[in-house]
């Protein structure tokens, strides 16, 4: 157990409390607070169009007053469909005013697939982008603003994806960004630090993506101890290439900005060209990222120390950073890159490695305020150092559960102590100083390049495909991604049908990144003593022959 009154380890950053007090305020007050310290600051930065946190503030208002003619209140789930932009910033701070909750999804998913998220959260009203309106419509989102991300860009540095240029318009009773931000503001809704804020999606062994309910308190206590850790400053400035509906983006670098008052340089999506000039030309001193985009970087020819030289800290999670790379980064900027590790569950990080003694491969040690174990997942002891088990968390960022799903919250959490402990589903190792290393998984899930693949989720769509009697989707080694999913599929007799149909049919389905890269037609697949098919020997088998030498 750790106590309040035990040392701290040599590591341990200097000035860094162990415990944390969590500002209890919501997160609409950070936004308030910032605006009212530098109001003509430039907070956000989006290809060459700038905003300042005054402009901010009066732009979530006003989005905020929409909201609530729409009948948005307390404990409203709100859409939030956007690629990283002003807009998505705005949306946030708009929801949170009106004390609605933000769900923020993939831009990736198909219509079919946002009917179920819109269905399951009970949502009825969205901020979309203008690129995604259509699939909104499809899907039956009730209400949407519409959203350009890509205005004012003329004068842009650096070019705009054209897959973001599409025109704002709205139908029906929905309405564009303009004219939602054309009317009165409405009031602040109060909100506690109870009361939920956030609701973002993962998967899960069943298929079905389980929504996990975080409180103003979950988030406020990451977007703090973040600040804390790396020391930042409203002199900060940070890149931010993460996507902005995933918890680590959100956190680390949205929310994080707002509440420091530093400024975020946003990218709508990963180019290491542009990451590259932006480091440069920004003069960026924070970048949270993916391991995968710290090995694409560093593909880059004619790097050098000059590239880096603004940069002070580059942290990152998701998936394990490559040794050789890792080294490679801090050959050239100077500094070791800091992984991170967490999960949607625990609003991102509950591990980082400290500033002054990283480890590569390595998790970090648990951040402020949080506690880690490792049990034995079936009998749930508590294991030693250097002893392999399932990595369990516990801390003000955990969530709440998951929305209502009673089931899955019972096997969720473990209570160790008297202490409620969230399972990770991954399997780890702590060292005698106290960092974590993560080995396996124990949940049946895919790392793609920090891209998440749920082969349950695959397989209850491939089993719909009329050719398909049997699917069993694994991970395989890729030397770029990481992993990647193969798809093993057994035919309905006197069937035809060729990996690539099934792929191109089910891709009407899922997610592009969600399809499987590899497919094999096979004539039976394993059955474990449980009947089900045992995907787990299936994969050791594979991966034996693809890592044979
Ligand atoms: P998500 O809910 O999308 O944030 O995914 C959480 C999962 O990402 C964790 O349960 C891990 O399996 C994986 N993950 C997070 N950080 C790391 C890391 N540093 N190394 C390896 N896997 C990681």
């Amino acid at each position: 157990m750790t106590s309040r009154s035990a040392p701290l380890p040599s590591y341990w950053p200097e000035g860094v409390p162990r415990f944390l007090t969590t500002p209890r305020s919501s997160l609409y007050h950070n936004l308030e607070t910032t605006a009212a310290r530098f109001p003509d600051k430039v907070g956000l930065w989006f290809y060459g169009r700038e905003l300042t946190f005054a402009e901010l503030l009066r732009d979530a208002a006003r989005l905020s007053g929409h909201l609530q003619r729409q009948g948005v209140g307390k404990g409203d789930r709100v859409l939030v469909w956007l690629q990283n932009s002003p807009q998505f910033v705005t949306a946030c701070h708009a929801v949170w005013r009106a004390g609605g909750v933000v769900v923020p999804l993939s831009p990736m998913l198909t219509a079919q697939e946002l009917s179920f998220f819109l269905a399951d959260a009970g949502i009825r009203v969205g901020v979309v982008g203008a690129e995604l309106y259509t699939k909104a419509r499809a899907a039956g989102l009730g209400h949407a603003v519409v959203a350009n991300c890509c205005v004012g860009t003329e004068n842009s540095p650096v070019p705009v994806p054209e897959t973001l240029q599409a025109d704002e318009h709205a139908e029906g009773g929905d309405v564009t960004w303009a004219q939602a931000l054309s009317g009165a503001e409405g009031e602040v809704v109060p909100v506690g630090f109870d009361d939920l804020a956030v609701m973002p999606y993962t998967s899960g062994t069943t298929g079905r993506p389980k929504g996990c309910m975080h409180t103003h308190g979950n988030v406020q206590a990451n977007v703090h101890a973040a600040g804390v850790w790396v020391r930042s400053s409203c002199e900060d400035i940070s890149l931010g290439t993460l996507p902005f509906f995933h918890v680590t983006g959100l956190v680390n670098s949205m929310l994080s900005v707002v509440a420091g008052g530093s400024k975020l340089v946003m990218m709508a999506r990963w180019d290491r060209v542009t990451a590259i000039t932006l480091i440069r030309e920004q003069g960026c001193t924070l970048w949270t990222n993916t391991a995968t985009m710290i090995v694409d970087l560093l593909a880059q020819p004619g790097l050098t120390q000059e590239d880096f030289r603004s940069l002070r800290r580059v942290s990152g999670g998701g998936a394990p950073l490559p040794e050789a790379v890792g080294r490679r980064f801090e050959e050239l900027a100077g500094f070791r890159f800091l992984e991170g590790y967490g999960l949607s569950e625990t609003m991102a990080q509950t591990h980082t490695n400290p500033p002054q003694a990283p480890k590569l491969q390595c998790l970090g040690v648990p951040i402020p305020s949080t506690q880690a174990r490792i049990i034995d997942p079936e009998t749930l002891t508590e294991l030693g150092p250097g002893e392999t088990g399932e990595i369990v968390v516990s801390g003000p960022q955990v969530m709440q559960g998951y929305w209502q799903r009673p089931e899955a919250n019972a096997e969720a959490f473990v209570e160790l102590g008297g202490t409620r402990f969230l399972r990770s589903g991954d399997l780890g190792y702590v060292d005698d100083e106290g960092y974590f290393f993560m080995v396996d998984r124990l949940k049946r899930m895919i790392n793609a390049a920090g891209l998440k693949v749920w082969p349950a989720e695959v397989e209850n769509v491939l089993y719909k495909h009329p050719a398909v009697l049997q699917a069993c989707v694994i991970s395989v080694p890729d030397e770029r991604t990481g992993e990647r999913a193969r798809a093993l599929i057994v035919l309905r007799e006197g069937q035809s049908a060729t990996g690539e149909q099934i792929a191109e049919w089910a891709r009407e389905h899922l997610a592009a990144y969600k399809i499987p890269r590899d497919w094999q037609i096979v004539d039976g697949l394993p059955v474990a003593g449980t009947g089900k098919i045992n995907w787990r020997a299936l994969q050791e088998q594979v991966r034996q022959t693809m890592t044979a030498p």
